[in-house]
């Protein structure tokens, strides 16, 4: 059954997620039906199957679940680090955590997502701590 739908559509879910980073604004689809938050943006919930999936505003706040570091040239902007984030509204999405250095970034480290830029686009990045207005 999965994928047996066309999941291209003009105003797709990835484009609404984009337009809303671009907004400065970090949304993720919560389920009508069932409840559940879900990400990566789609067009169906992959708890119950249901297309009724809005735009909710979260917390933010999240918890490293895994970390690496990824070795870059510092001409090149040196190392950075790549890590899962376990969202407090369940979803788990990859990122980078900006303010620690790449290898002292720990699981379990409580840190809260931003609005930044990665290679010049607007994305999710998460801080270890609170940020003021930027
Ligand atoms: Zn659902």
């Amino acid at each position: 059954m999965e994928n047996s739908s066309n999941e291209i559509t003009n105003q797709g879910p990835m484009q609404v997620y984009e337009d809303n980073l671009a907004k400065g604004e970090f949304r993720i689809q919560q389920c009508k039906d069932c409840g559940q938050h879900v990400f990566y943006p789609r067009q169906l919930c992959h708890y119950c199957g249901s297309s009724n999936l809005k735009w909710a505003a979260i917390s933010g706040r999240g918890t490293v679940y895994s970390t690496s570091v990824v070795r870059r040239k510092p001409e090149r902007g040196g190392d950075y680090n790549v890590a899962l984030i376990d969202l407090e509204e369940g979803p788990r999405m990859m990122s980078r955590v900006m303010d620690v250095e790449p290898e002292e970034v720990t699981i379990g480290m409580v840190v809260s997502a931003h609005v930044g830029m990665i290679d010049k686009t607007p994305a999710v990045v998460f801080y270890n701590k609170e940020q003021g207005d930027n």
